[in-house]
């Protein structure tokens, strides 16, 4: 039996007999990791407040040869994230994100940029909430790119061709990204400001691409919920249970 203390963000709990909780975690130390947390649904129970999803805690759990669900013995608050809940549209958010979390990563595999980039977003909805669609598109981009799922957003996937004004951008049904000439006329082409953002979120943090985004259009903001949409429904294989945009 192996004894872990790590950082943790709850993704997602269920009620588990009369006064348990299974709690979905990803944790800094092993990935997403399932646990039971016995009795914390007892009345003023601290386990059970530090276990309400999208806290950030120092947890420490038991784990057993072969056995997927651990135990859960201590959370400690780092931070609540308690003042989100009161949006109902910042919940669903949280809520996506959360199965984005589970349906990509698989269980007990530590990934720390991945764990360091959701806190990172979890950080920027806190700082501003008005701009979640903003924060979750960048997720998503991270989410894809970190587990292998993103296309190459500067060259063309066929002649590896630096994109540019000539080359244009285009992105065929196979869901790589090529430039006209390689695209031979099907494919929708992605607007040279989506291009951009595309490009801004592999510079910045999460904060820093709120703001260079708050003059971003409209039409380029749904063009960029579109065009992540079909990337995801792609690797799933159906759409997700939540979509993102809330429409
Ligand atoms: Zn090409």
């Amino acid at each position: 039996m192996a004894i872990i203390e790590t950082e943790a963000l709850v993704l997602r709990t269920y009620n588990f007999g009369e006064a348990d909780k299974i709690v979905v975690a990803l944790t800094q130390a092993a990935g997403v990791v399932r646990g039971v947390a016995k009795g914390c649904r007892k009345l003023k129970s601290r386990f059970g407040a530090a276990l309400e999803p999208f806290t950030l805690n120092k947890l420490t759990y038991y784990e057993k040869e072969n056995q997927e669900l651990v135990s859960l013995r201590q959370a400690e608050i780092v931070k609540s994230h308690f003042d989100l809940s009161s949006h109902a549209e910042t919940l669903t958010g949280l809520a996506y994100m959360g199965d984005l979390v589970i349906e990509f990563s698989p269980p007990h595999e530590a990934n720390d940029n991945l764990f360091r980039m959701v806190k990172a977003c979890l950080e920027a909805i806190c700082q501003s909430p008005d701009d979640l669609q903003v924060v979750l598109r960048y997720f998503e981009i991270w989410l894809l790119k970190l587990q292998g799922y993103l296309p190459d957003i500067r060259r063309c996937g066929d002649c590896h061709q630096e994109f540019n004004d000539t080359s244009g951008a285009f992105l065929n049904l196979d869901l790589v990204l090529r430039c006209r000439g390689c695209s031979q006329g099907p494919g929708s082409a992605l607007s040279k400001k989506l291009q951009t953002q595309l490009r801004a979120t592999q510079k910045l943090a999460p904060q820093p691409f709120v703001q260079a985004s708050h003059e971003v259009p409209e039409v380029v903001r749904r063009e960029f919920a579109e065009l992540t949409h079909q990337l995801i429904g792609r690797v799933l294989e159906r759409q997700p249970r939540l979509r993102s945009t809330f429409q």
